[in-house]
């Protein structure tokens, strides 16, 4: 069965597209089938997996406005081994353009339904914002991975999503839950950050995840090579970080 999972936090530059493109790419490496779907109109996981958003003929914003399904949407990304509907600044508009529509906060919902017998994992990099778009991924979505940097501002920026997830949960997916929050970015040479890290454990207990991505210069230069660094460089201590978290999820979810 295909799991979806939407890397969401409201905050900017936390590490949400860098944990995306890397999952998907660590879970492409130990055998799962993976579609990354980019909902920024930035439309930074479609280049760091490889796809020049410039050239898409069809993507993400076709599919929620219903002119394009999943399956002639998607492109595959050879270097990096899963599939990407991708994203470029066409999809800015779409917030506007899906307000007087039916069904709008389902549109992705529905057109992923269509693809689940492809993929064992279907990964979404949202947006910094709590928009439609991000609604209409946690719609979409199984559950939530949060990347977050422990510091010390950390906790209190989660209570925002937090509370959207339960109403979303409440009111229009009832699948919904907060899979596990991951920490990113970690220097565990700062005090702060390990009390940050501790207070985290102690707060959410199961849902943080075991696994630590650190700080590390491969993961920031990979995305100038247009590849997540687990594909640019292997070796690198944050890209086996993000393999060991690709392991631990399908550990988690049960598959493999
Ligand atoms: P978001 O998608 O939440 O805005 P990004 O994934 O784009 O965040 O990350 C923000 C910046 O931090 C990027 O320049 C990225 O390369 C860098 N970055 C992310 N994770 C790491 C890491 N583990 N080590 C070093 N730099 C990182
Ligand atoms: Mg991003």
């Amino acid at each position: 069965m295909t799991r979806i999972f939407c890397i969401a936090n409201q905050k900017g530059g936390v590490g949400k597209t860098t944990t995306t493109v890397n999952l998907a790419a660590g879970l492409a490496k130990v055998g799962q089938r993976v579609l990354m779907v980019d909902l920024d109109p930035q439309g930074n996981a479609t280049m760091g997996s490889g796809i020049d958003k410039r050239s898409l003929s069809l993507s993400v914003y076709d599919v929620l406005l219903e002119s394009a399904s999943v399956a002639e949407a998607r492109v595959k990304s050879e270097k990096c081994g899963f599939d990407v509907l991708g994203a470029n600044r066409e999809l800015a508009g779409a917030e506007v353009e899906l307000v007087d529509v039916e069904r709008r906060d389902q549109r992705l919902k529905t057109a992923l339904a269509a693809v689940a017998a492809d993929y064992d994992f279907v990964l979404i990099d949202c947006p910094p914002s709590l928009s439609m778009l991000t609604l209409n991924g946690l719609c979409s979505a199984h559950g939530v991975i949060v990347p977050m940097q422990c510091e010390y501002f950390a906790l209190e920026g989660l209570t925002d999503l937090v509370n959207t997830i339960k109403q979303v949960h409440a009111n229009l997916n009832k699948d919904l839950q907060i899979i596990g929050l991951l920490r990113v970015m970690f220097d565990p040479r700062i005090t702060l950050q390990q009390q940050v890290s501790e207070q985290l454990k102690a707060h959410f207990g199961e849902k943080v995840f075991d696994t630590v991505i650190p700080r590390n210069v491969r993961l920031a230069e990979a995305p100038s090579y247009g590849l997540p660094g687990v594909v640019f460089d292997a070796g690198a201590r944050g890209s086996q970080a993000y393999v060991d978290f690709a392991r631990e999820m399908v550990a988690r979810i049960g598959h493999g």
